[in-house]
């Protein structure tokens, strides 16, 4: 039986060291744990979670993000991301 969300990623052997190396370093107890990780830290560094939907909003500039589910413009001022600018649904 397979969850709809499964992600299975073949590796090649040299992958696999990386991520048992990546497991050994980060303490982590699986492969999976490592990709969401890795995942997780790579999303943050090119989005941020749009504070109006909770959907992920892809960051235009090092400040200014859009969020593509609300259409909202989300900006960084004083360390937290505020939406600055939410399209009104007419
Ligand atoms: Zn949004």
């Amino acid at each position: 039986m397979q969850h709809s969300d499964e992600v299975n990623v073949h590796l090649s052997e040299q992958e696999q060291e990386m991520i048992e190396i990546l497991m050994e370093d980060l303490e982590l107890p699986s492969t999976d744990d490592v990709i969401r990780l890795l995942v997780k830290q790579e999303a943050q560094r090119i989005a941020v979670v749009c504070p109006s939907c909770g959907h992920y909003a892809r960051k235009t500039q090092q400040d200014v993000a859009s969020c593509n589910s609300c259409l909202s413009i989300i900006n960084l001022s004083e360390g937290i991301w505020e939406v600055s600018q939410m399209r009104k649904q007419s």
